[in-house]
């Protein structure tokens, strides 16, 4: 006997209607928005993911599930999307195509953290990326979907933190600010803090063990350059305009290297520790430090286990079968095999039983699994080639020939 891998999970099927719902609404918002999918592979180069995710990152330094291949190259399975979809863009050259691209995917991701309620080692996000618009509208759109979807999933009391991060020109600035704050600090700072005042005293502010050490350090949001300004008041307006839930968090920093202007996050408070269900933001440089055009971008990623931790308990209806087949002996069993198949192909959800139940056994499995109408063959009904169509909701029996057009058109 196996166990599974700890921060894996089988999603068995009583849960799995819950994914197929979420997936659903999901495709269903995606649909209205315009938004097309992208699948992309579970590996990719490791160099990759130091490129765009960023070397100085929790995932990078310490989460990435990274092996030598035979060939001896280094791989690793992806901890996020963003990176093999702007590869993907770039090796492809949509940008050549139009210049204007939005993309979702539902993938599968792999970060070696503790595991805990809310957080695995392999785990579902849904993500959007919006390529090639630089305009404030395109961050709420961003925004405004995830809300969309979270309507639709009955889940409440979601709001989003928003804060802007500028850009390289106005961040020059605050860099410096920030490091003279932080100077006096340092000795009061975590290791790994310490070592990121050089490489990216940013990151420091997202830090759980200092954040409570530096509340009163200077505020990106104070040193934003005249259009960053603009672009953050435009987001903040039409966030105020369309009623999203919203709160203006200046020590919004977010994981990631990659983030400039608009940075955003989904909280739901009633997940504890792990309230995140999302986040995103703007990345403008990105593509072209990989390598590419200088094409401004987008996007978010959504925990799906958080958003199906935060539907809570609803149940979700499953589709019923129409009809259950009830037959005795293996002439019986071979004749309604013949008609469960024409049920199918006639595109009604249908069944029989398979392990030797009884009569009586065979008509509670019917009940059980919810079907509409029973067919029952037994000895005399195979003699006369005419079944009994029962309906299971008002009890009601009548005598239907053998024959999946007749059987059709009586449940119909
Ligand atoms: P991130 O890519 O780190 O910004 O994460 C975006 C969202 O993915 C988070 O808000 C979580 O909902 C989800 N997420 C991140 N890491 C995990 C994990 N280890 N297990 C489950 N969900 C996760």
């Amino acid at each position: 006997m196996y166990d599974s891998i700890r921060g894996t999970k089988d999603i068995l099927p009583e849960e799995s209607k819950k994914w197929e719902f979420l997936e659903r609404t999901i495709r269903e918002v995606a649909r209205l928005y315009n938004v097309r999918e992208i699948r992309i592979p579970t590996f990719e180069r490791t160099e990759l993911f130091y490129k765009s995710t960023g070397e100085d990152t929790d995932i990078v330094q310490k989460e990435m599930y990274t092996f030598t291949d035979k060939g001896g190259r280094s791989l690793t399975l992806k901890p996020e999307g963003t990176p093999g979809v702007v590869r993907a863009f770039l090796q492809y050259s949509l940008h050549k195509k139009r210049p204007f691209h939005k993309l979702f995917y539902i993938e599968r991701m792999f970060r070696q953290e503790r595991p805990q309620k809310g957080r695995y080692r392999e785990f579902y996000q849904f993500g959007v990326e919006i390529i090639g618009s630089a305009s404030p509208l395109v961050d709420v759109e961003l925004i405004s979907m995830v809300m969309n979807i979270l309507e639709r999933l009955g889940i409440k009391g979601t709001y989003v933190r928003v804060n802007s991060l500028g850009c390289d020109k106005c961040r020059a600035d605050y860099r410096k600010a920030l490091k003279e704050y932080l100077k006096g600090k340092l000795p009061l700072l975590c290791e790994n803090c310490r070592r990121r005042y050089e490489t990216n005293p940013l990151r420091i502010l997202d830090c759980k063990v200092d954040a409570e050490k530096l509340t009163d350090a200077p505020r990106m949001i104070d040193f934003l350059c005249d259009e960053c300004k603009e672009h953050h008041r435009i987001v903040i307006d039409t966030l105020r305009y369309l009623n999203i839930p919203f709160k203006e968090d200046p020590t919004l920093v977010r994981g990631l290297d990659y983030y400039t202007r608009t940075v955003f996050e989904f909280i739901h408070p009633s997940l504890g520790a792990q309230d995140s269900i999302g986040g995103g933001g703007r990345y403008d440089t990105l593509i072209k430090s990989m390598g590419g055009p200088d094409i401004p971008a987008a996007g978010f990623a959504m925990g799906m286990e958080r958003m199906l931790l935060a539907m809570g308990d609803r149940e979700i209806e499953e589709e019923r079968p129409v009809l259950f087949f009830v037959a005795l002996g293996d002439d019986a069993k071979r004749l309604s095999f013949n008609l469960l198949e024409g049920m199918r192909k006639a595109g009604v959800k249908a069944d029989m039983d398979y392990i030797g139940r009884s009569m009586k056994a065979q008509m509670r499995e019917a009940n059980r699994l919810g079907a509409m109408f029973t067919y029952i063959i037994g000895e005399d009904e195979i003699k006369k080639g005419i079944g009994i169509l029962k309906n299971m909701g008002t009890g009601e029996q009548m005598n239907v020939p053998m024959d999946v057009e007749e059987i059709k058109r009586r449940i119909s």
